[in-house]
């Protein structure tokens, strides 16, 4: 069970991957994923249609969603897994969550057309998969287009981030709702990608303190969005904290993430793997 191939956090054009729900469940199996979790970003929408094709192909699934999470002035995601995806408070929640993004997007866009780049929300919008979900990555992909840079990585050096033009606050969800929403449809609540949040130290020290006060589960040991020292950092935390760990690739496509569905590195032995309570 331990050293089974779990991955536990990716996106489809439901929310900002380049690929359908039943792509993704594709792509893991043939990469070899024992058990997947789908997390599009603050929706539920692609999980039926995924899990329909991972149960047609013989491999396990989780129901999951990231969700976007203010803390500290800075966003965080919170991962849930295998909630009951009807369940009416994470599905309010989660419309909530996804209703602020179409007046944030026009004001990202109206940022950058104070430096002449204009029409980015339109063009954005040719990018998105799901009217309802509307994201950075959207934006990035249109800027690449238009030549504004030379990749998405780019993009975010010199856009869309905190002090650069396109760049807009946002009160994204409550860690306390988020976790509340999560557990109300009998999930277990993850941090994703702790060593990619922009918080100060002490900001992510509380985050923990907090996260486990409030009953939270578990913590992104291993991502394809973080490195190697990371997941050293991280699996102290779990050690420290009694933190379930999870292994992710976070996979948005191919040639956009580094790391592919399944590819990434193993958890070390001694922490227990999330997945442990879900199958
Ligand atoms: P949003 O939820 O609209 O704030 O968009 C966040 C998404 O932008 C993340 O989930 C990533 O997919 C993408 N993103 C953020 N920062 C970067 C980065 N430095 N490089 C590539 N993609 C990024
Ligand atoms: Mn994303
Ligand atoms: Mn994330
Ligand atoms: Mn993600």
């Amino acid at each position: 069970m331990k050293t089974m191939n779990a991955d536990l956090h990716c996106h489809s054009t439901v929310s900002d991957g380049l690929l359908s729900p039943s792509a993704v469940v594709e792509r893991a199996h043939a990469n070899g994923v024992d058990l997947l979790a789908l997390t599009d970003h603050d929706e539920l929408a692609g999980l039926a249609e995924a899990r329909a094709r991972a149960e047609a192909l013989g491999m396990g699934f989780v129901d999951g969603a990231e969700l976007s999470v203010s803390w500290c002035d800075e966003t965080v995601h919170i991962v849930g897994l295998g909630f009951d995806p009807t369940h009416p408070a994470l599905v309010a929640g989660l419309k909530q969550v996804r209703d602020g993004r179409d007046t944030r997007a026009q004001r990202m866009s109206d940022d950058l057309a104070r430096i002449g780049i204009r029409g980015v929300f339109e063009g954005a919008m040719r990018y998105v998969g799901n009217p309802a979900l509307i994201s950075r990555s959207h934006f990035a992909r249109y800027l690449v287009e238009i030549g504004v840079a030379r990749d998405v990585a780019n993009v975010f050096e010199h856009y869309l981030v905190r002090g650069k033009p396109g760049f807009v606050e946002h009160e994204w969800a409550s860690l306390e709702d988020a976790l509340g929403w999560i557990h109300a449809a009998g999930g277990l609540a993850v941090i994703a990608h702790p060593g990619r949040t922009r918080c100060a130290k002490a900001d992510l020290v509380r985050l923990f303190e907090r996260f486990k006060d409030l009953g939270g589960e578990a913590i992104e040991v291993v991502s394809g969005t973080q490195s190697g020292a990371d997941a050293l950092e991280f699996a102290r935390v779990a050690r420290r904290y009694g933190f379930l760990a999870s292994r992710v690739s976070d996979f948005h496509g191919p040639g956009e993430s580094a790391v592919d569905i399944g590819r990434s590195e193993m958890l070390p032995p001694d922490l227990t793997p999330v997945w442990t309570r879900l199958v």
